[in-house]
């Protein structure tokens, strides 16, 4: 399959010879667990407690399977060697906002499948002025949600996030650094 922009996640799973399927997990105190990895069992899970949330906002529903595949792919020998840890039921699973490196491993892994860079430079405006409404704009484009679009810019040097948290053009620090590329 081709992985154009907006392409169907679900498609790459099956690609993958990878499962899908809902089952309630309890969340740690304090964390969301979106997803899952049942990687003995080729399974991607998405937690059944947040159905309403995943059905209604297609790209986090995208994001967290990207992040899923992101483990199948770079952690999978990890898991088999049990050097990640797994639950009792034998799952990687995933807390929002975690700064594990696994964790940010497969964000980021997410974050390149939905978002290559050639792609993003074809369809970022030429003259950008910052601001959530062009951020909105390209996430809608790629099918994200506005924050998974941020880390993005914000990796990749094209925005960071002002005093006020607003996205703003260019790498923090070196805002003119930007005019060069535009
Ligand atoms: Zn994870």
């Amino acid at each position: 399959m081709r992985l154009a922009v907006a392409f169907d996640v679900e498609e790459l799973l099956d690609e993958l010879d990878l499962r899908l399927m809902w089952e309630p997990i309890q969340d740690a105190s304090g964390e969301r667990t979106l997803g899952a990895l049942k990687a003995e069992s080729d399974l991607v899970i998405l937690n059944e407690n947040y159905v309403t949330e995943l059905e209604g906002n297609p790209g986090l529903r995208r994001f967290t399977l990207g992040h899923e595949i992101g483990h199948w792919i770079l952690h999978a020998a990890d898991i088999r060697a049990r050097t990640l840890p797994l639950d009792a039921s034998g799952r990687t699973w995933c807390r929002s906002g975690s700064r594990e490196p696994p964790e940010r491993q497969a964000e980021m892994f997410a974050g390149s499948l939905l978002i290559p860079e050639d792609q993003l430079h074809v369809r970022l405006r030429a003259q950008r002025q910052g601001g959530w409404s062009e951020v909105y704009e390209i996430a809608d484009a790629f099918a994200v949600t506005p924050t998974a679009m941020l880390v993005r810019l914000e990796e990749l040097g094209l925005y960071h996030r002002g005093d006020t948290g607003t996205p703003v053009v260019g790498r923090r620090g070196n805002p003119a650094q930007e005019t060069l590329f535009g």
